[in-house]
């Protein structure tokens, strides 16, 4: 039973929602010198705003000049440094980190506003410490706007809104035991919109993949919204025969999707895949055009690529981390954020005649483990299913799943502060173990891996599960930074 919240602010919201709509509409038709200044302008004021409010800023850009300094010569930040000044960071003193934690830690309240005004969502902690987001009415209307306006434009694809107004069904198959961004907008718009509800459902990605076909098949949506690895699954059921149902869209987001798989995706739905590059940190940053390439959404975020010493890296050549400056939100202003994401910014324009700045996103994946059941068949399990049950019902933190062979898994974990290693195995243990059964795969062999997890030497990043090849003694492994890149906006 979804509750219907407050009227009133479910029109103000509509009315917000269609303004910044319009803008993002008209904003497609500038040149992108004036985009550049209207970047300027909202960049200026989200500085004021972040010096008046918030106390953290104030005293991180004492140093600078007044007025409007150079983005470069602001510091960069972390999320590590920015979560341990959480309440002085926020610019609303009624937000307290202790107080969102007891609210995220509690699941009956996803979707519901915090405070009675904000939506607040965690990022999952491949760092060993997740991120507490919380976002303003502004930056959700922004978000979802720029959803709408961006979509591509080919008439073969729906747009979010043509597809419910027609009748058509949506499908978000996701994390959806937490506060994470994706089943958190979701939860937000069902509640706000009750008719939406009823042709919007959520399917959780931990559900065993002959139960999310059968649902699926039964709940017949046009539009499937889910992670590049979830959707290759249903591909492969798709092509098997076991799922037929014929959305007119796919939606792919939280991971990098490949072309190769992007084909391989679309030819077995016979209808086309939009990409997406959102983040716990920003939902929106970026949009697929249908021409190869994603577009920076540069009214509202400003990313800037940089190599390990945060200098600026050129266009055409991957960058080792990016900085994202969220313009859209002032409730917890994100300036120079350190993302994690490797990303090249593309040196030719792209085909599609965008005035958005043209990139590519690289390295936010896990592999997809294949395990052999007692029946001698393969099964194929979903990184982010196998990486939320550690998390969730494992506890485990910091950690990583590595398969050392077809009915062998191992596991490296920090163990949480307070709780015995034996304990935290154990826990790991009988998480995953369950797990895999309802899959189909009891007996499979978990050891402990006494080593700490180790971030990929090339990314620089902390990948959760990693499959048989990927794990290979072939390849080195390197200590992980103390301040390993954030987990994708995955969930
Ligand atoms: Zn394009």
């Amino acid at each position: 039973m979804i509750p219907i919240t407050d009227p009133f602010r479910a029109f103000t919201d509509l009315w917000r929602w269609s303004a910044r709509l319009q803008e993002a509409w008209a904003t497609a038709r500038l040149d992108p010198a004036s985009i550049q200044r209207l970047q300027a302008q909202r960049l200026a004021g989200l500085l004021a705003h972040a010096r008046r409010h918030s106390g953290y800023y104030r005293e991180r850009l004492a140093h600078l000049p007044e007025g409007v300094p150079a983005l470069s010569s602001l510091p960069i930040q972390t999320k590590t440094e920015l979560m341990a000044h959480f309440d002085s960071w926020v610019t609303d003193p009624a937000i307290r980190l202790d107080e969102v934690r007891s609210f995220v830690a509690d699941p009956s309240r996803i979707g519901e506003p915090y405070l009675g005004r904000y939506a607040v969502w965690t990022s999952s902690g491949s760092t060993g410490r997740p991120g507490v987001y919380v976002q303003d009415d502004e930056a959700l209307a922004v978000y979802d706007a720029l959803l709408s306006a961006r979509f591509p434009s080919a008439d073969a694809v729906p747009s979010p809104f043509s597809t419910l107004a027609t009748g058509g069904r949506f499908a978000m198959v996701a994390a959806l035991e937490g506060h994470f961004a994706g089943v958190v907008s979701w939860e937000r718009l069902r509640r706000r919109y009750p008719l939406m509800a009823l042709s919007t459902r959520s399917f959780s990605v931990l559900a065993p993949l002959r139960t999310l076909v059968a649902e699926l098949e039964a709940w017949r949506p046009s539009v499937i919204a889910s992670y590049p690895t979830t959707l290759l699954l249903l591909a492969a059921e798709r092509r098997a025969g076991r799922l037929r149902l014929r959305p007119r869209a796919l939606w792919s987001g939280g991971e990098t999707l490949a072309d190769v798989e992007r084909a391989e995706i679309s030819e077995a739905f016979d209808c086309p895949v939009i990409d997406g590059y959102g983040a716990s940190e920003c939902m929106q940053i970026a949009f697929d055009c249908g021409c190869g390439a994603l577009h920076l959404n540069s009214d509202w975020a400003i990313l800037e690529p940089v190599d390990e010493h945060g200098r600026p890296v050129p266009p055409g050549q991957p960058s080792a981390t990016a900085l994202l400056t969220n313009l859209a939100n002032r409730v917890q202003p994100l300036l120079r954020y350190d993302l994690g994401d490797s990303i090249t910014q593309l040196a030719e324009p792209c085909a599609c005649g965008s005035p958005f700045p043209a990139l590519r996103v690289s390295g936010r994946r896990d592999d997809i483990l294949k395990l052999t059941g007692r029946d001698g068949r393969e099964r194929q399990l979903i990184p982010l299913a196998v990486a939320t049950v550690v998390e969730e019902d494992g506890g485990a933190r910091r950690f990583q799943v590595i398969q050392t062979g077809q009915r062998r898994l191992s596991v490296r974990f920090e163990t949480p502060e307070g709780v015995a290693r034996a304990t935290a195995l154990a826990r790991i243990v009988e998480a995953l173990s369950g797990y895999l059964a309802r899959e189909g795969l009891d007996g499979i062999e978990i050891v402990e891996d006494p080593d700490p997890p180790r971030a990929d030497p090339v990314s620089g990043k902390l990948r959760q599960v990693l499959g048989l090849r990927a794990s290979a003694p072939s390849a080195p492994l390197a200590p992980a930074a103390a301040d390993a890149p954030a987990a994708p906006a995955r969930r």
